[in-house]
């Protein structure tokens, strides 16, 4: 394949040293990784390596089709699946896989059992609503038949200073004694900036992993991971009431340069980005122009009148900059870098 005209570049370095800031923030705790959705968007070949070689041992997906990736790099056995079990499919996936589901409801529990499997982690819901048995549950016969080895619960609020988060807090310490298990775990990326009193045996970051702050405490400690740059394709100059793009909603006012460059919602860069964004190219303020297409967006060339097809821009995705979170939040900006990324 001829090279693309986008790139995603990993810095493996500055996910090795988030990680490590995490670890070392969590005191005695053991430190896992969430690395569902592909790494939040990164790339799970980029990224599961440089977090193994940092001594994580604990890796978090969502669904049984994330596993395979992951396995190539770690033992199936450190591998959790978020989702838990839905069927008896499932069920002999992990079994032949390895990979350890979190049970989430007492279907679950009875499913698994029944599959012949006991060891498991046990997600316990303790105000989120989300997945995870009632901590009522706790002594019911379905449960008492696992080996559960991470009891965890997942914080609601961890980003505020919220009661939900002592709260919740206790209510898990509370069903810890009613079942028996291995690891107790609590703590999102958030969630470890909350205190040593969260950190229990096991910390499971994902966002802060990548480069997200989603507490101040952990800024300056956490370091951008992503860079994404894209190729300009053709440039122009534009006459005076010439317009941009679908719906022709940029009219020059003016005579002006500018590019069009290759990114576009396909690759994750999403309409709502346009408006008051901007590209650079060496600390040049290149604006967004007109609508963002599928695959590609026009950039004013005014403050670089010199660049041309084949240079390349730099994507405005700085994921901690709080002006780009008024369209969308960190989490959303990384999980939405396109396929096509990932693969250049
Ligand atoms: C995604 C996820 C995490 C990681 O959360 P971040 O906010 O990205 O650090 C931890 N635990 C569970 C159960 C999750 O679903």
């Amino acid at each position: 394949m001829p090279p693309s005209s986008l790139r995603l570049t990993i810095d493996r370095g500055a996910l090795a040293a988030n990680w490590c800031a995490l670890d070392a923030l969590s005191r005695g705790a053991k430190t896992g990784a969430a690395v569902k959705a592909d790494c939040y968007g990164l790339g799970v070949d980029a990224c599961v390596p440089a977090l193994r070689d940092a001594g994580c041992e604990t890796f978090f997906v969502a669904h049984w089709s994330e596993v395979a990736a992951v396995a190539r790099h770690v033992p199936a056995p450190q591998i959790a699946v978020l989702h838990g079990v839905m069927s008896e499919a499932e069920c002999a996936y992990a079994h032949n896989s390895g990979a350890v589901p979190v049970i989430n409801s007492l279907d679950q529990a009875a499913l698994w059992s029944a599959s012949g499997g006991s060891h498991c982690h046990l997600m316990i819901d303790t105000g989120i609503n989300r997945l995870g048995i009632a901590p009522d549950e706790a002594k019911d016969q379905r449960i008492a038949t696992l080996a559960v080895d991470i009891l965890m619960s997942h914080l609601a609020c961890a980003d505020e200073d919220s009661p939900m988060n002592p709260r919740q807090l206790a209510a898990l310490h509370n069903v810890a004694g009613l079942i028996s298990h291995q690891r107790l775990s609590i703590a999102n990326s958030a969630g470890i900036a909350l205190g040593a009193d969260y950190a229990l045996d096991l910390t499971r970051p994902g966002l802060a992993l990548y480069g997200g702050v989603p507490r101040s405490e952990l800024s300056g400690l956490i370091h951008p991971v992503a860079q994404v740059e894209a190729a300009i394709l053709q440039t122009r100059t534009l006459r005076s009431g010439d317009t941009i793009g679908y719906n022709a909603i940029f009219v020059a006012s003016s005579p002006m340069p500018v590019g069009t460059v290759a990114m576009g919602y396909a690759d994750g860069f999403l309409r709502i980005r346009g408006p008051g964004n901007a590209f650079s190219h060496h600390g040049r303020h290149l604006p967004i122009l007109g609508k963002v297409s599928m695959d590609m967006v026009v950039v004013d060339l005014s403050a670089a009148p010199d660049l041309c097809a084949g240079d390349w821009l730099t994507v405005p995705w700085d994921i901690a900059d709080a002006a780009q979170q008024n369209a969308l939040s960190p989490y959303e900006m990384l999980t939405t870098i396109g396929q096509r990324l990932r693969q250049s």
